[in-house]
């Protein structure tokens, strides 16, 4: 679950990390009324639960409570990558120096929790790290002993910082790691960190994701779920229980299992293709959950064709053919599909679709370049 800048910054500020002051508006007058508090200069942030918003036009500044009105009745008529926006967060405008990215994920790799610094902030911090991956400096944390001062230290020292920042910089990555820590998140991410004209440090954004699978330690940080604000694709999949991840491309991806669905996309990825998203409607499979399925993928309108490709073992093939059939009643059927059965009674369960008229394929790799293939021929049409 992912949290609001503003609800994220308001658990930073319990930990210690220095925040803007500032407030939610859900008006236009209300973001005015807080500008006014704030003496007139103002950033308007729009609180949509994606990355970008800055690119996208939803951080404004404004010099005056008026604008701040101005601004704010713009933003709030605004939809990013999809999403309505229905609060802005208005905060002190900063006067910026310098940029920082830092961050806490668990790194699975070493099993332990990392933190992650660079001076580049600001922009994504993907981009540092394909273009640039000596500005990252890392430390990796025990979370039994928390971590040291001297790590931070050590941190502020690999990425330059100005001598005299590095206390506030420790202090600031101890409540950073205490958030992380305390909520059960899978990430807790400044960006941008940044050092202000006045030389100090002030958290201006601020981005937690919580383990969905401890978050029934939380009971208060549950209740800050904002529906409205998830896209609604995702939505149904929690409802269903699906793990459904959109992504950019333009190959519908259903598959029972996690990693037989990564090494779908891989493959659709090795002949070139794009996949549109992951799923995994994992096993067993019932009709209905398969059609919750189809659905979904199909909401997305660059889907151009649909691989389905699932595994039999303890469910028998004929089974989810004649599932797929169920599921397959009420979805239009505009878009073409491609199914890899294999497993336990894979001939009857292929027999089946054949009868239906739906394309099967033998292997993974023939089942892929017939769906990428389909995509190609809608996309000329
Ligand atoms: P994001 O685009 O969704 O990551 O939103 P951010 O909160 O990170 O804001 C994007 C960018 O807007 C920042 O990197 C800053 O450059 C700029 N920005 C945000 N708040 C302020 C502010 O108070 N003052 C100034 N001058 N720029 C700001
Ligand atoms: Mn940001």
């Amino acid at each position: 679950m992912k949290l609001h800048e503003y609800q994220s910054k308001q658990l930073f500020s319990q930990h210690g990390i220095p925040i803007p002051r500032g407030r939610v508006a859900m008006t236009a007058s209300e973001a005015r009324s807080i500008a006014e508090e704030l003496g007139g200069r103002a950033v308007i942030k729009a609180q949509v639960l994606v990355g970008g918003r800055g690119k996208a036009g939803g951080i404004r500044l404004a010099d005056s409570p008026e604008e701040a009105e101005e601004l704010a009745t713009q933003v709030l008529g605004m939809r990013i990558k999809g999403l309505p926006v229905r609060k802005v967060l208005v905060d002190e405008a900063a006067e910026i120096q310098t940029e920082i990215y830092l961050a806490v994920t668990n790194d699975r790799a070493a099993r332990l929790p990392v933190l992650i610094a660079s001076t580049a902030g600001g922009v994504e911090i993907e981009e540092v790290a394909r273009r640039d991956p000596g500005k990252l400096s890392r430390v990796w944390v025990d979370p039994f002993l928390g971590l040291r001062e001297y790590q931070a230290r050590n941190l502020a020292a690999s990425m330059e910082l100005p001598r005299q920042l590095w206390s506030e910089f420790a202090h600031i990555a101890g409540g950073l790691f205490k958030t992380f820590l305390g909520t059960d998140a899978t990430l807790a991410e400044i960006n941008p960190l940044v050092i202000t004209k006045a030389s100090h440090l002030l958290a201006l954004d601020g981005k937690i994701v919580l383990d969905d699978n401890a978050l029934f330690r939380h009971p208060e940080l549950a209740e800050w779920r904002d529906v409205d604000e998830e896209a609604p694709a995702e939505r149904e999949a929690r409802k269903y229980g699906l793990s459904y991840v959109k992504l950019d491309g333009d190959i519908g991806c259903m598959v029972n299992g996690a990693g037989l669905a990564m090494a779908t996309m891989d493959v659709i990825k090795s002949l070139g293709g794009e996949p549109a998203n992951f799923l995994d409607v994992g096993g067993g499979a019932p009709a209905e959950k398969v059609a919750a399925a189809l659905q979904i993928i199909l909401s997305d309108p660059n889907v151009r064709s649909v691989m389905l490709n699932i595994f039999g073992g303890i469910t028998r093939c004929d089974e989810v053919a004649r599932g797929i059939l169920i599921a397959l009643e009420g979805v239009k059927r505009e878009v073409p599909m491609v199914i890899r059965l294999v497993g336990t009674n894979e001939l009857e369960g292929r027999q089946i679709l054949a009868e239906a008229d739906l394309p099967t394929a033998a292997t993974l790799s023939e089942a892929a370049e017939l769906a990428i293939a389909a995509s190609r021929v809608r996309a000329v049409r």
